[in-house]
């Protein structure tokens, strides 16, 4: 099996683990020999370099940390289920558009959650795939957008939002200056 150390301040170690049970050994830096000395010590010595090498923390604790660590690396493409924050449509609108810009659409969704509520807005133009989606945390006054899909300024001129307090907030294209 391929050998693998872990470095963890600054020090390299070869992590094992049989059943609940985890353990480190403490390898030196330069010379990837083993350190000795380093049971339940905060450092090890290596022969070689006649020296010791700190860690400052029980071997241990290392091993517990090295162990959520490497179990974590599995865990980064997890799906997120949200168990205490249901998202609730509340309310969904098609918006009217105006004759004069009768080739976008415009949908816009109230959200409710442990969070707060939610506004998204939805715009794209008719017959083009992808669209704009706007954010408005109404509760934490905050305003954004889906930064993988359509920029807003693409299909909106500006986006004002008022929020309950009176505060607004705008997302505006940038004007040509020509
Ligand atoms: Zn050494």
């Amino acid at each position: 099996m391929e050998k693998k150390l872990y470095e963890y301040k600054s020090i390299p170690w070869e992590y094992h683990s049989r059943g609940n049970f985890q353990w480190v050994i403490p390898f030196c830096p330069v010379h990837r020999m083993e350190l000795r000395d380093y049971n339940n010590s905060p450092s090890g010595f290596c022969d070689d370099c006649n020296k010791h090498y700190a860690w400052n923390e029980h071997p241990d604790s290392i091993a517990q940390y090295l162990r959520r660590k490497l179990a974590s690396k599995a865990y980064q493409e997890a799906e997120i289920v949200t168990i205490d924050g249901i998202q609730t449509p509340q309310l969904k609108l098609k918006a009217k558009i105006p004759e004069e810009n009768e080739e976008f659409w415009i949908e816009a969704k109230l959200n409710n959650s442990t969070k707060g509520r939610q506004l998204v807005l939805y715009a794209g133009e008719k017959g083009r795939s992808g669209k704009a989606q706007i954010f408005a945390n109404i509760d934490q006054e905050k305003l954004s957008f889906d930064h993988n899909d359509r920029k807003p300024e693409e299909i909106f001129a500006i986006v004002t939002v008022q929020f309950p307090s009176g505060k607004k907030m705008s997302i505006e294209a940038p004007k040509d200056n020509d």
